[in-house]
């Protein structure tokens, strides 16, 4: 048994310190010189290359590779559930404390290599330093928490109080089996590294299919796992396409559960593929999906106004937009709409948007040509929806990397396609409402329920935002983005998932089932 200090999370390293400046800039170049190098499969602890290369590039700077890796093809697919099969065996047996302390030791590798971790989000998906930054420290904070949480579940689990005479009662959980992880690139070492501890520290196996977008860190939290000697096929590395290699191990009927993190379109997708038995499976596949959002943050006229625009200018455009809780529509009631959008403005005005590695600039690009074309496409709905407060032009850098300029629209109607649909870039839309009570309703209003903020200070209707506003993650009188794990378990409502409360005290209970057992005395 180890002993552990309480959790704790992360703290995050301050670049203004100009020694942790220095260090950083080192790391980067450190991975400069590393980019453009091939990263083969790895099934059942073997690298395996398909030869379909897929290429990876920096979103500040798209003619610069950052790596490629080999696509998995269906048979890989097969050979890589065979493995995780093959070791499931043996891994789902392994005491709870053992599990947990690969976990610990990954964390203490990337502890001490943060900011090689940092450089590789920086350059392949476009973070500023500071959202790099967090990004790796939940994926320690992740790491760390499930493993304690593991050996929790291990524990002997409370039964009634009064048992019968003549038996004695267990309850245990037992792992699934073997899931297919799938994250998006968005968080693509945090979600990634959560899904696929999650899975592994309840004696799960995996195959873990990371985006398109960010291969090469999910290659990279390969590389982690390896060095401190996870045993072969316990997590599997099938980098491919969605739709097909994907799909197929979504049908797989030798899948027990699938870990997805992404859009609500795909979730809805593999939720309904994974529903079907197919020929020679025995289980009913579980699926957690956690998807998209349309995070709303409210304003009424009893609120620090400035603080409320500080809030909706960090939610919406820190990472671009690019969070599932980036606060993408701004409902502010009539008195003080002016006022707010005006704050708003003359903030978000200020942003510097440039390539990700320049430690100056707040923001870095959208992820990807399919981004900068969605967003661009909201952009022209917005002018036709709504009047562009800000932003809403091309960006002077839009022929090296995927930038685009923080954009404001205002005066969107409350059913507007704007204001109904994830955009997923820096675009905010204001929604004026008549009173409170017209802000509160107009931010239910959508099919989503992730994350949303309230800002007031009439105590009376704070507790009633805490009662009626619908998501699964409310903030009052702070932004909608940062949730820490441990500290905010994350997930929504509605058609923004399952809301299973990633970084939660029940969350393993996803990937586990529990045993009864009954033995006459
Ligand atoms: P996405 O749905 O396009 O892709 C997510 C993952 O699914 C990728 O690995 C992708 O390769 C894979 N995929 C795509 N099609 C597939 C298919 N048919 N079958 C199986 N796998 C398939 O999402 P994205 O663009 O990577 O991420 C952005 C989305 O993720 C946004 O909607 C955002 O709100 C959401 N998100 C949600 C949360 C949350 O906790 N709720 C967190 C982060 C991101």
């Amino acid at each position: 048994m180890i002993n552990l200090l309480p959790f704790k999370n992360e703290p995050f390293t301050d670049f203004t310190d100009e020694r942790n400046a220095q260090a950083m800039q080192q790391a980067l170049e450190n991975v400069e010189a590393q980019l453009g190098r091939d990263y083969p499969l790895i099934i059942g602890g073997q690298r395996v290359e398909s030869g379909m290369l897929h290429t990876s590039v920096n979103p500040s700077k798209f003619t610069q590779v950052i790596g490629r890796v080999h696509h998995a093809t269906r048979e890989h697919a097969d050979q890589a559930i065979a493995a995780a099969w093959k070791a499931f065996a043996t891994w789902q047996h392994v005491p709870a404390e053992q599990r947990a302390n690969y976990l610990h030791k990954a964390c203490a590798l990337m502890r001490r290599r943060k900011n090689e971790f940092n450089a590789w989000l920086v350059l392949e998906v476009g973070k500023s330093w500071a959202e790099a930054e967090a990004d790796t420290a939940e994926a320690i904070d992740f790491m760390e928490f499930y493993a304690r949480q593991a050996v929790r579940y291990a524990e002997p689990q409370p039964l009634t109080t009064t048992p019968l005479p003549f038996e004695t009662n267990e309850l245990k959980y037992i792992p699934l089996g073997v899931g297919i992880v799938i994250p998006p690139w968005n968080f693509p070492l945090a979600i990634l590294a959560g899904m696929a501890a999650a899975a592994v520290a309840t004696g799960n196996t995996v195959i873990l299919k990371p985006s398109d977008d960010s291969p090469v860190i999910a290659a990279k939290f390969m590389e982690l796992m390896e060095e401190v000697s996870l045993p072969p096929g316990v997590m599997n590395f099938l980098p491919g396409d969605g739709p097909t290699v994907g799909e197929y191990m979504v049908e797989h009927p030798k899948t027990r559960f699938i870990s997805f993190t992404g859009s609500m379109a795909v979730g809805l997708r593999i939720n309904e593929l994974a529903a079907k038995p197919r020929e020679g499976q025995i289980w009913i596949k579980r699926v957690v999906a956690e998807m998209g959002g349309k995070d709303t943050i409210v304003v009424d006229e009893t609120a620090d106004l400035d603080e409320a625009a500080a809030g909706i200018v960090a939610s919406a455009f820190g990472y671009s937009g690019q969070k599932c809780s980036a606060c993408s529509r701004a409902v502010i009631v009539e008195s003080v709409y002016d006022q707010v959008i005006e704050k708003v403005r003359e903030r978000a005005s200020k942003l510097s948007v440039g390539p990700a590695k320049d430690f100056g600039n707040f923001t870095g690009p959208v992820s990807s040509q399919r981004s900068y074309e969605k967003v661009n496409k909201y952009i022209e709905i917005g002018k036709t929806e709504g009047r562009v407060v800000l932003g809403g032009g091309r960006h002077e850098l839009a022929d090296e990397g995927w930038f685009v300029p923080p954009t404001v629209i205002a005066d969107v109607a409350p059913k507007a396609r704007l204001a109904q649909e994830e955009i997923f870039g820096p675009v905010l839309a204001i929604v004026k409402a008549k009173d409170v009570d017209d802000a509160l309703s107009i931010a239910n209003n959508t099919i989503y329920g992730l994350t949303g903020a309230f800002y007031s200070s009439d105590r009376e209707r704070i507790e009633r935002a805490k009662r009626d506003f619908h998501v699964g993650n409310l903030y009052i009188n702070r932004k909608c983005t940062g949730a820490l794990v441990d500290v905010h378990p994350f997930g929504g409502f509605n058609m923004s998932g399952t809301d299973s409360k990633a970084g939660g005290r029940d969350y393993l209970g996803l990937f586990l089932q529990a045993k009864s057992i009954a033995e006459k005395l």
